[in-house]
């Protein structure tokens, strides 16, 4: 399976990472090593001094599709949760000045938590739900994917056109703003609609 993510989605962390606004999103991916499932604790690499929360709203696919116009995007998406994409900022911040990719920043081991699946059928629109991210009691994030600059739809279909979509593949669909260090003995914990479905420690 792979993991697709997209950044720059939602225009409140663009104003905080990059003064500057984005239209297009950008996507990239994270290799199957960076999952970690089952609230398993987090370690902290030790190659950086800078690693970030993303809280991100996460699609998972339920059935292999390529050029999937953003219409039909609804019939090959089957559950919901949230994650973190965790971000090496000071190695992205190297890869950007050297305009290098940014797979180790963004792909390293178990940078992908996730949270339990919600079924895609228990929401009633997927552009309006609401999700957050605490972290040692205190809400850190929170946003709805109203506030998406590329829908969920658009996004799929968008992926679908680069990289053919098999099922139990991942969407990664960006951040809102608030993204920010973590700390050994932090406690993340991740919410849809209030309901907790990610809890982990950072060690
Ligand atoms: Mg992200």
């Amino acid at each position: 399976m792979k993991i697709i993510c997209v950044g720059w989605n939602y225009g409140s962390h663009n104003a905080e990472l990059y003064k500057e606004e984005k239209k297009e999103p950008v996507l990239f991916l994270k290799p199957e090593t960076s999952l970690l499932r089952e609230n398993k604790p987090f370690y902290l690499p030790d190659f950086s001094q800078q690693v970030e929360h993303e809280a991100e709203l996460v699609v998972r696919i339920g059935k292999m599709g390529k050029n999937i116009a953003a219409k039909f995007a609804d019939r090959y998406i089957d559950a919901i949760t949230i994650g973190v994409d965790f971000t090496a900022r000071d190695l992205q911040a190297a890869a950007k000045k050297a305009g290098a990719p940014w797979d180790i920043s963004k792909g390293f081991d178990n940078s992908a938590p996730i949270g339990e699946f919600i079924d895609k059928s228990k929401f009633a629109d997927l552009q309006n739900i609401n999700f957050s991210l605490s972290k040692n009691g205190n809400i850190v994030q929170s946003g709805n994917s109203r506030e998406m600059i590329t829908s969920i739809a658009e996004i799929v279909s968008l992926a679908s056109k680069y990289f053919t979509l098999k099922t139990g593949d991942l969407i990664f669909t960006g951040t809102p703003s608030g993204v920010g260090k973590v700390e050994i003995g932090d406690e993340i914990k991740g919410f849809i609609e209030g309901q907790e479905l990610l809890n982990f420690s950072v060690k």
